[in-house]
């Protein structure tokens, strides 16, 4: 007898909104785990979308499109976070589940939100006041002191939609720029003297883990480089970040990664800048600098398997951000690059290379920091076609180890 295959019964399916490049190492991950990953991707040609096998191209911010991506999946995982809450919360309703689920995720997407919550549960922010018009806008600084920040409470994205006010008079400059298109949240300028990241990843059956505590290097308001463990950081330091992440996760529910931002004051504190509910850019390092990257743990966290060690391989991990430069052909300076440093771990998005935009990634490990940052520096300014020659001595320990 000729069977017909049975069709009504089809493999556990991970569904990624969104195909950029986080989805492409969230995928990359999913390979060694055998697991089923279907995209929806923004276009054919996104960085996720050149790889992926299960590949739809729909617009995200369409109930329909979403709906039915959903429905060919069990659960529901993200590259980005802009997917509404209204249209994840029809997805869930048919019982297909959404990791992390709306009800966290409105916290990444939400500054506001996030900091009313927030000023709930006690936790370090920015004085932080949600104003209607550039009058409220100028009575707020001038009660906790000028200058003052001034966010987007939604679609900001690295340093876009935050600004900084010096004087009074920048605050109806800026609210006429709005349009009345954007809710502001004022925030007290924090002088900070860096800024930290603490990952920790959590599953349903309420594991968690926490990564060890990065500092991030922002220009111009995006992440050029990661050093992780953060230098000097106190190890009391390090576990009041990873305590306030992981009660973070804990108390809004966040299954899959959470990256918080935070900003670290001379005295050693910390205040919470945001929150993101995905693998972050601040994690990169742990692909090629951690026991289990936070790609592959993200994906453990959304189909509930027992989470990985997070643990860095060596002492030190830096990461550095490939922004868009001169070099288009990524993959030509590869020779340079690998045969300067065996050990250095290069990850390309497969993006067109456009000025500053983020084309890949490369991460050094090692036990000399400050050798490390020199390697990494040196191949990422490779890829840039930056000539770096002037800042580094050439002395690599990559080929001798
Ligand atoms: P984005 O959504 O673009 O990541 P963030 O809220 O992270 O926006 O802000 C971008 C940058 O602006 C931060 O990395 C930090 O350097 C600076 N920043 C944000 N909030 C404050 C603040 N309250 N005080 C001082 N600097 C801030």
């Amino acid at each position: 007898m000729n069977e017909e295959p049975d069709t009504s019964v089809r493999p556990f399916v991970v569904g990624i909104i969104g195909g950029g490049q986080l989805c492409r190492m969230m995928y990359a991950a999913s390979i060694g785990l055998g697991l089923r990953v279907r995209i929806l991707a923004e276009s054919p040609d996104v960085s996720a979308a050149q790889v992926g096998s299960d590949v739809v191209v729909g617009d995200y911010t369409d109930h329909d499109t979403v709906l039915t991506f959903a429905r060919q999946c069990d659960v529901i995982t993200f590259d980005h976070e802009h997917v509404s809450t209204e249209i994840l919360r029809a997805v869930a309703a048919e019982g297909i589940e959404v990791r992390p689920g709306p009800d966290a995720l409105i916290h990444a997407q939400d500054k506001g939100i996030m900091r009313q919550r927030f000023a709930d549960m006690g936790i370090p922010c920015p004085v932080n006041r949600l104003v209607a018009d550039a009058d409220e806008l100028k009575a707020f600084g001038d009660e906790v002191g000028w200058p003052i920040i001034a966010k987007a409470t939604r679609g900001g994205y690295d340093g876009k939609g935050v600004w900084k006010l010096d004087r009074p008079g920048e605050a109806d400059a800026l609210f006429a720029g709005l349009h009345g298109g954007a809710d502001i949240l004022a925030e007290e300028f924090v002088d900070f003297t860096r800024e930290l990241s603490a990952i920790v990843v959590r599953s349903p059956s309420n594991q968690a883990v926490a990564y060890p505590v990065s500092e991030s290097v922002q220009k111009e308001g995006i992440c050029t480089e990661t050093v992780t463990p953060a230098e000097g950081l106190t190890d009391d330091q390090a576990i009041t970040c990873q305590e306030l992440a992981l009660r973070i996760a804990r108390e809004l529910d966040v299954v899959g990664v959470l990256a918080v931002e935070l900003m670290q004051r001379a005295d050693g504190s910390v205040v919470v800048n945001e929150l993101a509910m995905r693998p972050h850019n601040t994690g990169h390092w742990t692909m090629d600098g951690a026991y289990t990257s936070q790609f592959e743990n993200h994906l453990r966290a959304v189909v509930d398997l027992p989470l990985g060690d997070p643990g860095l391989r060596d002492p030190y991990a830096v990461m550095t951000n490939v922004l868009g430069g001169t070099v288009e052909d990524l993959p030509s300076e590869l020779l340079h690059c690998f045969a300067r440093d065996r050990r250095l771990r290069v990850q390309l998005y497969g993006k067109q290379v456009r000025s500053h935009r983020k084309v890949g990634h490369v991460t050094v490990t090692g036990q000399d920091l400050a050798q490390v940052r020199r390697r990494a520096r040196h191949a990422a300014s490779r890829l840039m076609g930056i000539d770096d020659e002037a800042e580094t001595d050439g002395d690599t320990d990559g080929g001798r180890r």
